[in-house]
């Protein structure tokens, strides 16, 4: 059987036409974009028509656009970016409980600084709450940064209401967006967004190249000092050949976006309907409509997570237990506290995130394979024994 990958949120393979676009800037357009001779200029142009494709994709000016390293650069950039520019103005930061570590490790080391960070609750389904981001700004708030979509429960956020507020306080508003871009539309202004990251690897793009885009005016400390390249906002030579390959994947996102969600929301449903249907003892995490098209995140009673992802890599299917970042620690996953599970049920999540490649298939494969794993794990599980037992005498 060839192997299902049911990971892409921790990240996509590159698509073929992505690495060939990329190819001629390594050996034959290798010049650097800031030198004035023809081999530089080359380079730049290529650089400047990749920033035009990325920017007109989000309804941005492409000088509004900053390449970085990935989207963990782009949210470190954002929001001590933010702080280290307003410091003067005020030292609040709202957040989410439920950010990617690149955010709310960011915060973290802002405490140390003095910053104040607010850390919003989300309800059950991983929402939060508009009306909570209202009510937390103070005179001091210098930036709100609320994800677009969650990379573990997949919950997409009303970005537009919270967009909305920070706008009518004049308060900058940052959307850690690597889980939509490319695959959700987005546009800036019509969402109110300041300051949005993005990382071509999760659309089919290659790692280690991301995007912030900065509205016109929104004034960030820069993180990297040097040249003055990317407008004297982020100083290194370009990586010109993961710029190309990212507005390339942008492209191609953008050709086949509508038809995608679509297909791959069915997907999802399907695989959800059938896991239900077949399993006792399951729950949904995330919101059951509100969520990314790609995104099942399940918790399976009585059994350990990673001994089902173990399970079903052995059989060939690969997905995961939340984040990437924190499947190799044996910590309950944040998210997943932050809606409200009890540790035992967040220990026992998995994800699967679907992608291009997910076929009807792969998903009736894992509806075959996902029971087998689950019954076996817990006829071994002392856990699932005492929790039938209790129920068998609750029932006599
Ligand atoms: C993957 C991811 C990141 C980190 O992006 P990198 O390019 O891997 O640094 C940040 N935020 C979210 C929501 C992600 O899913």
């Amino acid at each position: 059987m060839n192997p299902i990958y049911m990971d892409h949120a921790a990240t996509t393979p590159t698509d073929q036409r992505v690495v060939e676009a990329m190819l001629p800037y390594f050996g034959e357009i290798y010049g650097n974009p800031s030198s004035l001779h023809g081999f530089g200029q080359e380079a730049r142009a290529a650089v400047e028509a990749a920033r035009a494709e990325i920017a007109r994709f989000l309804g941005a000016k492409p000088t509004e656009i900053v390449f970085t390293s990935g989207g963990t650069e782009s949210d470190n950039f954002a929001i001590k970016g933010t702080a280290w520019a307003k410091r003067k103005r005020g030292n609040h930061i709202i957040t989410s409980a439920i950010e990617h570590h690149a955010v709310l490790e960011s915060c973290r080391f802002l405490e140390k600084e003095g910053f104040r960070v607010t850390y919003l609750p989300v309800d059950g389904d991983g929402l939060v709450a508009p009306a909570d981001v209202a009510g937390a700004i103070t005179d001091q708030t210098i930036l709100i940064s609320i994800m677009h979509a969650n990379n573990e429960i997949g919950t997409i956020q009303p970005i537009a209401e919270i967009g909305r507020i920070a706008k009518e306080k004049g308060i900058g508003f940052h959307t850690d967006a690597v889980q939509t871009f490319g695959h959700l539309p987005i546009n800036v202004d019509e969402l109110n967004i300041d300051l949005l990251s993005a990382s071509a690897h999760k659309l089919y793009g290659p790692k280690g190249i991301g995007l912030l885009y900065i509205r016109k005016g929104t004034k960030l400390t820069p993180l990297m000092h040097g040249g003055d390249q990317e407008n004297g906002r982020r100083a290194s030579t370009q990586n010109v050949p993961g710029i190309v390959g990212f507005a390339k994947a942008a492209e191609l996102a953008a050709a086949s976006m509508h038809e995608e969600m679509a297909r791959l929301t069915s997907l999802r449903d399907r695989l959800i309907r059938g896991l239900f249907e077949r399993l006792d003892g399951i729950r949904l995490n995330g919101h059951p409509t509100r969520r990314l098209p790609n995104n099942i995140n399940l918790s399976v009673e009585s059994i350990e997570g990673e001994g089902i992802i173990l399970s079903l890599d052995m059989m060939g299917i690969a997905c995961s237990t939340g984040s990437a970042c924190t499947s190799s620690s044996l910590e309950p996953s944040h998210c997943l506290l932050a809606i409200g599970l009890p540790h035992e049920l967040s220990h026992g999540s998995i994800r699967f995130s679907l992608g291009k490649q997910t076929r009807e298939g792969d998903i009736d494969a894992v509806l075959e394979a996902l029971p087998q794993v689950v019954g076996r794990l817990r006829a071994m599980s002392p856990l699932y024994d005492q929790k039938n037992l209790k129920e068998r005498e609750e029932s006599r």
